[in-house]
């Protein structure tokens, strides 16, 4: 059966890199709803400086823009096979909601949680760095680049931090996570839907169990 593959983790447990190794070797399209936010922030409409006071201060988008942002996106024809959710759902409405999707698509949820205790997320997500041709995920800290602050792969690139990856916005970033997201993590674990990796390993050996766990799960 088609699947829909929720990742799930704290700011800075590394999602990101795993929804980007699914989508590369599973051939299933990455759906951030973190991606999508900044690019709509980006604007100059009323809408955009909303996004941009909400995302800074480290708090939710309200679920009803999420929500329509999603569905609109999954509807598109390459989500039909199944597709990977990175930052979505956040919230028990989020919940729901894409549980009536899931229905609709015709697809089944499989739920992974990258693990990471909260005393290592700060400086992991102030460390990150990403490049804005291809999107490859970097770390200073732990997965520096080649050379300083300069893509691998695109070497005339110079690496970007995102706004929100600064000390004050992680630690309210990390609030709102352990209020509304993970008793989330509760949700999927009763209905026996939850899998959780050990996320403060190396990135391939993480993968390697994650895509255990989705070939796993018919
Ligand atoms: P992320 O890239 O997943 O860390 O998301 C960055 C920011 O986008 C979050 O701090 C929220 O402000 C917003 N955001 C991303 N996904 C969601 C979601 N599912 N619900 C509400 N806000 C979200």
């Amino acid at each position: 059966m088609s699947k829909i593959i929720i990742l799930m983790g704290a700011p800075g447990a590394g999602k990101g890199t795993q929804a980007r190794l699914l989508q590369e070797r599973q051939g299933l399209p990455q759906i951030s709803t973190g991606d999508m936010f900044r690019a709509l922030k980006e604007a100059q409409t009323p809408l955009a400086e909303e996004l941009r006071v909400i995302m800074n201060a480290g708090r939710l988008v309200p679920d009803e823009l999420t929500a329509r942002v999603v569905k609109e996106r999954t509807s598109q024809p390459d989500c039909r096979r199944g597709y990977i959710l990175d930052g979505f759902p956040r919230t028990t409405a989020q919940t729901e909601m894409l549980e009536e999707l899931a229905g609709e698509q015709g697809h089944q949820l499989v739920a992974v949680l990258v693990d990471v205790p909260f005393g290592m997320l700060e400086r992991r997500a102030t460390g990150r760095r990403h490049c804005p041709i291809c999107g490859e995920i970097y770390n200073v800290h732990f997965k520096p680049p080649a050379v300083d602050n300069t893509c691998d792969l695109h070497p005339d690139t110079q690496l970007r931090q995102r706004a929100d990856d600064n000390p004050e916005t992680m630690k309210q970033r990390l609030v709102t996570y352990e209020r509304d997201t993970q008793p989330l993590l509760d949700y999927y674990d009763r209905s026996g839907r939850l899998h959780r990796v050990d996320g403060t390993r190396d990135p391939k050996a993480i993968y390697a169990d994650i895509e255990r766990i989705v070939m796993a799960s018919e």
